[in-house]
């Protein structure tokens, strides 16, 4: 593996993931698209065509968290979350709005996450698997600080197990793809080496053989590891990944986000359409008047790798 072949993927990962959320975005909580008519290119919803969500925002807060504090912090990344909460965000998930708000009203992220999830303890939503690929950028060689700061970044919000082995799976399997191996290959790799309750392990396992109309791509962290494995594992582009897994509608954004940051991986930022990456954007930090675009994530990603 040649060191261009490891940048590729690198920058793959981070436009990748927020091009996916930004593609998924308009479909977000519409019924999936009839398989005849699906949109295949940026479009407008809630927000311009081409705008990334709450998911690359949190992305983007883990981000810069770990380009001060390696390992994991989680009091600074507690505090960047609530400083991105104030900001107000466009787009929020019941869980990470309920520890947060705790969190910003004064008590400790630890005391705000355990209260979140004793009072509901069945609560296994997508809010961490769907912001934690710079993990898998900032530890891309290095396995036990990948393995320890995925489950971290989940536990600060999302502590049920399936979103801290959901989070672990994902960066596993793109931390995988950067380092060479093939789809295939990294995903059973990460499906072996990952802990994980077996109902969860066979959702993964049994997704590449599922039908389209099969797919629930809810916000629940199983229906998105479903949604992930079998759009990147039944088509042979970045593109055609993202437009299935955005065109399954519900959770449109998040199923596509992930999707677009493990196919990142796989095909590299040479195998993103360039016309869609030309339509990345959105604001960061919120409320700055600043824009961030497809080259800001480029440097991100090979900040985060070499740092
Ligand atoms: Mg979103």
């Amino acid at each position: 593996m040649s060191l261009p072949d490891v940048r590729d993927r690198l920058q793959g990962v981070a436009v990748g993931a927020a091009l996916g959320d930004a593609f998924g975005m308009p479909l977000e909580f519409r019924p999936p698209r009839p398989a005849d008519s699906m949109v295949r290119n940026l479009t407008p919803g809630r927000l311009d065509a081409g705008s990334f969500t709450d998911d690359t925002e949190m992305a983007l807060a883990l981000a810069e968290s770990l380009l001060v504090k390696s390992p994991l912090d989680g009091d600074d990344l507690a505090e960047r979350f609530v400083d991105w909460y104030r900001r107000g965000p466009s787009d929020i998930g019941i869980q990470t709005a309920g520890v947060l708000g705790a969190v910003s009203r004064g008590e400790g992220w630890q005391q705000a996450v355990s209260e979140a999830q004793r009072a509901n303890p069945e609560s296994a939503g997508n809010g961490s698997v769907m912001r934690c690929w710079p993990v898998a950028l900032k530890w891309w060689n290095d396995p036990l600080h990948l393995m320890v700061d995925s489950a971290f970044q989940s536990m600060v919000t999302h502590p049920h197990p399936d979103c801290v082995a959901g989070s672990c799976f994902i960066n596993v399997w793109i931390e995988a793809l950067i380092n060479g191996r093939s789809k295939r290959d990294s995903f059973e790799f990460a499906l072996k080496t990952i802990e994980m309750e077996e109902g969860l392990r066979s959702v993964i396992a049994a997704a590449p053989i599922r039908k389209r109309r099969e797919m629930k791509n809810s916000g629940w962290v199983r229906h998105t590891l479903e949604t992930v494995a079998w759009a990147v594992l039944t088509t042979d582009s970045y593109a055609e990944a993202v437009i299935q897994a955005a065109n399954l509608g519900n959770d449109a954004d998040t199923g596509a986000a992930v999707t677009g940051a493990v196919a990142g991986a796989a095909y590299g930022i040479s195998g993103i359409p360039p016309d869609w990456r030309a339509g990345l954007h959105g604001e960061w930090p919120l409320g700055s008047g600043k824009i961030l675009r497809a080259d800001d994530f480029i440097k991100l990603a090979l900040k985060l790798a070499v740092d």
